[in-house]
């Protein structure tokens, strides 16, 4: 990069990666690094280090974790009979605002779109039909977006986990169709969670 030192280029290009950002933001984001002090800079990239350390996966349910098993699928007084499915660890966080839910989840890490090259495979919907055979699951509650993707991906499990016998429901309606349950509020989420239907089988 012209005129920058090659430290400073370097923190620039890397900035230009994260989601959002174009060259001009990044150039802006590297001089205010450059202008703070030194503990302050410091405290960002020890954040990034240790976030990266500490977090990863949980093995039961695939959300987000410093622990594993994480406090969710670890904890004694949620229902632990009760598996509300997700695509994303950002969708865990929107329904725990909610409070309405005191069950446990399975992130499926996705939803299956072709077109973006997520097939099945790529999810982790094995492993919840194993936790779903495994015994003491009694209702999989499937929350996955209402969009055209997420619908498909709610089907696409049901019929999954149809050889276990535990009951399959899908949140209602109250999210609106072809939006994102991380933009639903609080109140239409818990609405969403205790309306819940049994899903109909086709065949
Ligand atoms: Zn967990």
């Amino acid at each position: 990069m012209e005129g920058y030192t090659e430290s400073m280029a370097q923190l620039i290009d890397e900035f230009a990666k994260l989601p959002g950002i174009g060259k001009k933001s990044a150039e802006r984001l590297a001089f205010h690094v450059l202008r703070v002090s030194k503990e302050e800079a410091m405290a960002l990239a020890i954040a990034i280090r240790d976030m990266k350390r500490n977090v990863s996966p949980c093995s039961i349910c695939f959300n987000i974790a410093d622990t594993d098993p994480c406090n969710i699928c670890s904890d004694p007084r949620r229902d632990q009979g009760l598996i509300c499915v997700v695509e994303q660890p950002k969708d865990v966080i929107v329904l725990e605002k909610s409070a309405a839910y005191r069950g446990t989840y399975h992130v499926l890490m996705g939803c299956i779109s072709p077109l973006e090259g997520h097939d099945p495979d790529s999810l982790t919907i094995p492993p919840l039909v194993e936790r779903a055979k495994r015994g003491g699951v009694r209702e999989v509650i499937l929350a996955t977006n209402p969009t055209h993707e997420g619908e498909e991906t709610a089907l696409y499990v049901a019929q999954a986990l149809e050889p276990t016998g535990v009951s399959v429901t899908r949140i209602a309606r109250g999210v609106p169709s072809g939006s994102y349950l991380e933009y639903a509020s609080p109140a239409i989420l818990t609405d969403a969670i205790s309306g819940r239907q049994k899903l109909e089988q086709e065949g």
